[in-house]
């Protein structure tokens, strides 16, 4: 893996807390500290003028406070949204049923058919699929895969119909860090859209800052931090969110990948406390990666100063939160990987085998054979995503040695890792002195 090359300079992240606090409060229709949900699907007018204008788009939400219908605009969800711009810095936001609805949505809205995307190749199985298997089948939208780190490589699968740069903040399951910056000049040169998906670090990294046009989130993940809810959000400028709800174009309106006020009013929740959850996912998934390092297992990290990008990441991303809660570790084969879990799960309930990632436990998969499964042998070589590799979403649950000490147990008889060597506190000032 060549090191990627970062020569755009920008200025450094702010901290999205402070907008997040200064977006307005919405208080309950009794004066409750929490918003009311709006739960109906239709909406009075008081002048029959009122629901043409709307029908033209001549009022809206934010004209006159209007609302039509609730695959429209549903003022629960919009009010969520405010606070997803806010948390991305976007002039505006409109949230949807799943992080696919949000990403699907975006790139039907931003190409026709005969239009070309140039995405990178280590992306979530499911845009994976949308890309390579949906899009051109469905809609002849054509992508390039490429290895977005390549930043020549990149600039290079642009064609005269290419309309959009899509790539993933931090990519899953390789976890390498898209130069934002450099890949912002590239589109912006080129006229495209840079689309960037921030699921896997929300508050650490802020795209619409380093230069992109377009966040997609899946709130499945961290954001909603449950694991309870499928939610998804686009955070992009008013014009963009008033297209996808163009009564004869937009790809919200149409396709219907409406949220529902009830998830928005549950996830509008879980934001006040998503900076502590963030700062901890991350704080425990670089101790552990540190003392995985130091015990000579493959394991990667952008928190660590042997990651390819962890330098740029350094200068791209909001220290307040740390590197993320993604951790993958390498055992090797598919067997290895698979006994570790099962040992990890069953024996020493140190976390759970489940696909996804953001929540408040410790989740495991094996990329390869699942959330990469869609990819071909081919791409998922080209991607370095390897048979044994292990991605570890790193809960907050019990405490932090505990949790050390069960993942070493497993370790330890699966003979990875000589036993008393496990490196923990005390361990490592002994070595030192
Ligand atoms: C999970 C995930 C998605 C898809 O989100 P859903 O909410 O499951 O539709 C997209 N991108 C990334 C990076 C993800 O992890």
């Amino acid at each position: 893996m060549k090191p990627s090359r970062h020569v755009v300079k920008h200025p450094k992240p702010k901290n999205p807390v402070e907008s997040l606090a200064n977006t307005r409060h919405e208080f309950g229709e009794h004066g409750g500290v929490n918003m009311s949900i709006e739960a109906s699907t239709t909406f009075t007018a008081m002048h029959p003028d009122i629901l043409a204008d709307m029908f033209h788009g001549d009022r809206g939400p934010d004209q006159g406070g209007c609302y039509l219908y609730g695959r429209h605009f549903n003022p629960t969800v919009y009010n969520l949204s405010r606070q997803l711009a806010a948390l991305e810095g976007t002039e505006s936001a409109y949230c949807t049923a799943s992080g696919m609805a949000a990403i699907a949505g975006t790139l039907l809205q931003l190409c026709d058919a005969g239009d070309h995307i140039v995405s990178a190749n280590t992306i979530y199985g499911g845009t994976y699929a949308l890309l390579h298997d949906f899009l051109p089948a469905k809609a002849g939208i054509t992508a390039t895969l490429v290895d977005i780190n390549d930043i020549e490589g990149v600039e290079a699968a642009i064609t005269p119909r290419t309309r959009v740069l899509y790539a993933e903040s931090i990519a899953n399951p390789t976890l390498r860090v898209a130069d934002i910056p450099a890949l912002a000049d590239i589109a912006h040169r080129h006229g495209l859209k840079l689309v960037i998906d921030n699921t896997f670090s929300p508050l650490i990294l802020s795209p619409k800052q380093l230069g992109a046009d377009i966040v997609v989130h899946s709130m499945t993940k961290f954001i909603g931090g449950a694991s309870d809810h499928i939610a998804g959000a686009i955070c992009a400028d008013k014009d963009f969110i008033l297209q996808l709800m163009d009564l004869h174009t937009g790809a919200l309106m149409l396709l219907g990948p409406t949220m529902d006020p009830q998830v928005a009013f549950n996830l509008n929740l879980r934001i006040a406390h998503l900076p502590l959850r963030m700062a901890e996912h991350g704080r425990r998934a670089l101790l552990f990666a540190e003392r995985l390092r130091d015990l000579g297992l493959v394991v990667s990290y952008p928190g660590l100063p042997e990651h390819p990008d962890h330098e740029m990441m350094r200068e791209l991303y909001c220290s307040d939160y740390g590197f993320g809660g993604i951790l993958t570790l390498d055992m090797g084969c598919e067997e290895l990987a698979n006994q570790l879990m099962d040992m990890l799960q069953n024996d020493y309930r140190f976390g759970y085998m489940a696909v996804s990632l953001g929540y408040f436990d410790t989740l495991m998969s094996c990329s390869g054979s699942t959330t990469s499964s869609e990819m071909t042998e081919e791409d998922k070589a080209a991607a370095h995503i390897s048979p044994g590799l292990v991605r570890m979403s790193i809960g907050f649950t019990g405490s932090t040695e505990q949790r050390w000490r069960q993942l070493c147990s497993a370790l330890e008889r699966l003979g990875v890792m000589k036993a008393g060597a496990r490196p923990g506190p005390k361990d490592r000032r002994r070595r030192v002195s």
